[in-house]
């Protein structure tokens, strides 16, 4: 059982303090925790085991085997009677979310910044066979909280390892980010992490979502047609290069759509964006 060599037979109680609350999520929570050796701060993420047995596992998985500065680290693995606790690196920034509700927008100076770190972890992830599939700005955590810190991808709970031909075909997490193949029951593959950055990118050089509708049903639609526009006066000073990689993102056929490689080539995500100045 390829699991059981992670798990470790000691009892987090005896290695780790719980400290406080970092966050929650759909399935789980997160506290600080400390290593009492060697007084090493951490995050235990605790997942009941009500939880789908295979989503767990496939977490596990595959963030033991990813090593990227770019992506959170799992450390170390614990089970009790009712819940796997990951032992994961500390980040203390906090989630991209909650600094674009601070900042309102972010400059396209910081925005290609943040997504140049999203594309390079997603790359990677992509690389290593590995589609995150919940890419949002919940997801996505802060180092620390100075001005310049790179940016972490955590939560792999619905990600899974996909074989070179093997198709992926579940439920999207979070429908804002979703990209329309998924809503439309088609097949997917990593591809949809992309779409979910162009949302992001949007976001984060405006504010708000591209497809926001109260009404949910009619923002299923909107994404299914691709239907956004730069057209709020927010847009008027961000420069073509921006919009140019957002629409490429942003691209209903996903075989048409650039992905993150590509993405991170990209002259605005490259630094080397000129104002007015429309690549192709
Ligand atoms: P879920 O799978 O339930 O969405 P997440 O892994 O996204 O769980 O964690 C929920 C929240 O906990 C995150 O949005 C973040 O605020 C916080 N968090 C998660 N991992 C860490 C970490 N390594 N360091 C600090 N905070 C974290
Ligand atoms: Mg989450």
């Amino acid at each position: 059982y390829w699991i059981s060599e992670s798990i470790k037979d000691r009892l987090f109680e005896d290695i780790y303090e719980l400290g406080n609350d970092l966050g929650r999520g759909a399935t789980c929570r997160v506290n600080k925790c400390e290593h009492i050796g060697t007084r090493q701060c951490l995050a235990a993420k605790i997942i009941p085991k009500k939880v789908k047995k295979k989503i767990v596992k496939t977490e596990i998985g595959i963030l033991l085997k990813l090593n990227h500065p770019n992506v959170v680290r799992l450390k170390e693995v614990y089970e009790t009677h009712d819940e796997i606790i990951l032992v994961l690196e500390l980040v203390t920034g906090g989630e991209l979310f909650d600094r674009i509700v601070t900042q309102g927008h972010y400059s396209e100076k910081d925005a290609a910044k943040a997504i140049k770190d999203v594309l390079t972890a997603v790359a990677y992830l992509h690389d290593n066979g590995v589609v995150h599939r919940d890419l949002k700005p919940e997801n996505i955590l802060y180092e620390d909280l100075t001005e310049n810190s790179a940016l972490k991808i955590a939560d792999f709970g619905l990600s899974q390892i996909i074989g070179p031909d093997v198709m992926m075909h579940t439920v999207c997490g979070t429908p804002g980010y979703c990209a329309p193949e998924i809503l439309k029951g088609q097949k997917y593959t990593k591809s949809i992490d992309v779409w979910s950055i162009g949302v992001i990118t949007y976001i984060l050089l405006s504010g708000y979502e591209p497809f926001f509708d109260n009404n949910e049903r009619v923002m299923y639609k909107r994404i299914m047609k691709g239907d956004y526009n730069f057209e709020s006066e927010l847009w008027e000073d961000v420069s073509e290069n921006a919009k140019d990689l957002i629409r490429k993102m942003l691209t209903i056929d996903s075989k048409k759509r650039i992905t993150a490689a590509q993405a991170l080539n990209h002259p605005w995500v490259r630094g080397t964006a000129t104002k007015g100045v429309h690549m192709e």
